[in-house]
């Protein structure tokens, strides 16, 4: 018997069944954990322009996309501000233009932000 606990789901194996189906599972849960991760982000994840945008969905659990200047001071000023700090950038970095959604200095780069717990 094989018990999922991501999904809950049982089922029972030969012995001569378990040598294939087990690397199967692995890559199964893996994927589904994966997905539910991404869908969660995905849902929690809410581009902001300026600092009051950002306030409210820090204030809601939520993470923010923002233009940053990549300041230390900045993100010292922010994390005062909300608690929540820089997290990291996406790889594809759109082209950035404009002002930091925080300080109003030139935005450099797109970066997530959030509270870590
Ligand atoms: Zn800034």
């Amino acid at each position: 018997m094989i018990a999922r606990r991501d999904t809950g789901d049982k089922k029972e194996y030969t012995f001569s069944e378990i040598k294939s189906a087990v690397p199967w599972l692995l890559k199964e849960i893996q994927s589904f954990l994966y997905k539910k991760a991404e869908k969660l982000l995905e849902k929690k994840l809410v581009k902001v322009k300026n600092i009051k945008e950002a306030e409210v969905q820090i204030k809601d659990g939520n993470l923010v996309y923002a233009q940053w200047c990549g300041a230390a001071g900045c993100e010292e000023q922010f994390k005062e501000k909300t608690g929540a700090k820089s997290l990291n950038s996406p790889l594809k970095q759109p082209k950035v233009s404009g002002q930091c959604f925080n300080c109003s200095s030139k935005a450099k780069s797109r970066f997530y932000f959030g509270k870590s717990y």
